[in-house]
């Protein structure tokens, strides 16, 4: 297990452009994260240099303080698994996962012992005999999972949107084992995907990226509750966290719908934004009033989703279901803590 380190670490594929900006930050050893971004931000770019597979053009990659940049996947003891799931399709199950362990000459009754037990752990022990190829997409990941985890000197699994293949209920049960195998070994995971709920449902930490760059790491509650960029905003939480124009005004800032706060003495100019979250909105408050036409209304569940317009703005609110109809004239509350503030696309308070 490592602590990995990522020094001044950035990336141009072939004197182009940067794929990956230069950064710096850790990966704490035995915590779970997910790498969330659009494709082409740099996730696969990010994710390929700490395994090894890319050497990065600029920075270093250190695994608990050891430089391994000009290190191989060989010797750096990272398992990877790719969207497209690798597996030896004319062997059976047993000897797929066997087969890194087979390589580094274990003997037999050790292999035996340690693939039976990660197939158990993965629910493919049923199938060990058969051949790899009869199996379906998603029990072809778990054997490229396996095939990772059979090591016991792993450092790391990186996973590269290995859950794209897969339908939504295997995912789910996927998502389970993974954080499983996680709180067993302490094995630090990094899971690549642009799916925001899987993001939030699976990591501890939810590195978010766009356009090579890390724009926010926090927990989920905490990119939920407080995005660093209305980007982020937009991008995690459905429907997306409503955004509202703001002017400063004698000592407030405030917005024609009738949200206000103090403004803040570091304030001092660009564009401001009100932000705040669908589900913080409530019919009895406490909290700002603000005032809307209902638009729409769509059902979720026990929940519904109410639009409102106010002058040229529009925002969404999260209630139970049966409050408004269309056309109405709706007030609604927002609690003081729950209201952001944004100056040219960055979090102030
Ligand atoms: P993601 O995994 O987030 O979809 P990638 O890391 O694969 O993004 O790609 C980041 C950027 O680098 C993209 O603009 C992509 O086109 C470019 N890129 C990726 N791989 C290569 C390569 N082998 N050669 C040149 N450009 C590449
Ligand atoms: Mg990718």
């Amino acid at each position: 297990m490592s602590e990995i380190t990522l020094e001044n670490l950035g990336h141009s594929y072939a004197g182009g452009a940067y794929a990956l900006k230069p950064l710096n930050m850790t990966w704490a050893d035995g915590r779970t994260y997910a790498l969330l971004g659009p494709s082409g931000c740099g996730k696969s770019t990010m994710l390929n240099i700490i395994s090894g597979i890319l050497r990065p053009t600029e920075g270093r990659v250190l695994f608990d303080g050891q430089d391994v940049t000009a290190k191989g996947i060989g010797q750096r003891n990272i398992a990877q698994v790719f969207q497209v799931p690798v597996i030896y399709k004319s062997m059976t199950v047993a000897d797929n996962l066997a087969f890194p362990l087979v390589c580094r000459r274990m003997p037999q009754a050790a292999i035996h012992k340690r693939v039976t037990a990660i197939a158990e752990r993965l629910g493919l022990a049923p199938m060990l005999k058969r051949s790899a190829n009869a199996l379906t997409a998603d029990q072809k990941q778990l054997i490229s999972l396996g095939r990772g985890l059979v090591r016991d000197d792993v450092s790391a699994i990186l996973l590269d949107e290995p859950l794209t293949v897969i339908d939504p209920q295997m995912k789910f049960e996927l998502r389970k084992i993974l954080k499983e195998i996680n709180a067993e070994f302490k094995i630090t995971m990094v899971l690549v995907t642009h799916d925001q709920t899987e993001a939030m449902t699976f990591a501890d930490t939810v590195v978010v990226m766009n356009h090579g760059e890390v724009i926010q790491a926090g927990g989920p509650q905490e990119l939920f509750d407080r995005p660093a960029t209305n980007y982020i905003g937009y991008f995690i939480g459905s429907p997306p966290m409503n955004f509202i124009p703001a002017e400063k005004k004698s000592g407030q800032v405030q917005s024609a719908v009738g949200l206000a706060q103090a403004a803040p003495v570091s304030l001092n100019g660009g564009e401001l934004v009100f932000g705040f979250r669908p589900e913080h909105l409530t019919v009895t408050g406490p909290g700002q009033a603000l005032r809307g036409k209902v638009e729409r209304i769509w059902f979720e569940g026990l929940d519904q989703v109410v639009e409102l317009s106010s002058g040229a703005s529009r925002f969404r609110a999260r209630l139970p279901d049966g409050i408004g109809t269309v056309g109405q004239d709706l007030t609604l509350h927002l609690p003081d803590d729950r209201l952001r503030l944004y100056c040219n696309d960055k979090l102030v308070v």
